[in-house]
Formats: structure tokens, C-alpha cells, sequence
């Protein structure tokens, strides 16, 4: 069995590793420091990566302003879900705000627009 997160802390730990993803960009710039074209473009590519960060952690605000904040019935701790079907941040307990989907075992196809036919 696939094991699942909480949406939002995915996309978090995605906008985390761009961050990284682009310093170490830029980082790698340093061993081409005879070429100004080479430097420019690991810099640029580094800088790239890190705009992209930061406009997926805006993204994860707008998301975070559509999700639905909920107690978990597990470990009663305040959680956000996304979508019909999302994991407690806290405990991964499967939730759903969809009462046809309450007992059936988490899937995240439910999320998805097939799902709804
Ligand atoms: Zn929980």
C-alpha cells in the first residue's frame, strides 16, 4: 500500500527542495567562474528555481485559504483538508468531508473529477 501525506505538506516540502535545488545551482556556478556566460546561466538557473519556490509557497497560501480546517478524530489536533479526501498533518488518519466516502479506505483517486460520476 502507497503510503500518503497531507497534500499541503507535500507541496511544502517541494517548495523546500526547490530552495535547495537553487542555491545548490547556483552553488555549482562557482566551478565555471572562467566563463561569465557559464556563471550567468548557473546563476540564472539558481535564481529560476528559487522564484519557483517562492511562487509555490504562495500557491500553498492560496490552496490554504480553499482548504477546510477540521479537528482530527484521531488526535484531535486542527488540521486542513484539501480536496473531498486528504491525511491528517499531524497523525496521517485518512479524512474525508464527503459523507458517501466516510469508512471506505483512503484513495486519492476520490479527489479526482472521475471520481465524481
Ligand atoms: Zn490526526
Amino acid at each position: 500500500m502507497a503510503k500518503y501525506s497531507s497534500k499541503i505538506n507535500k507541496i511544502r516540502t517541494f517548495a523546500l527542495s526547490l530552495i535547495f535545488v537553487g542555491f545548490f545551482i547556483m552553488y555549482l556556478g562557482i566551478f565555471f567562474r572562467e566563463s561569465v556566460i557559464l556563471v550567468s546561466i548557473f546563476m540564472f538557473l539558481g535564481l529560476l528555481s528559487i522564484i519557483a519556490s517562492t511562487v509555490v509557497y504562495f500557491w500553498i497560501g492560496m490552496l490554504s485559504t480553499k482548504s477546510v480546517q477540521v479537528k482530527c478524530p484521531n488526535c484531535q489536533k486542527p488540521t486542513k483538508i484539501l480536496g473531498r479526501v486528504d491525511i491528517c498533518m499531524h497523525c496521517n488518519e485518512p479524512l474525508t468531508l464527503d459523507p458517501k466516502l466516510e469508512g471506505l479506505e483512503f484513495n486519492e483517486k476520490y479527489n479526482s473529477k472521475k471520481a465524481d460520476s
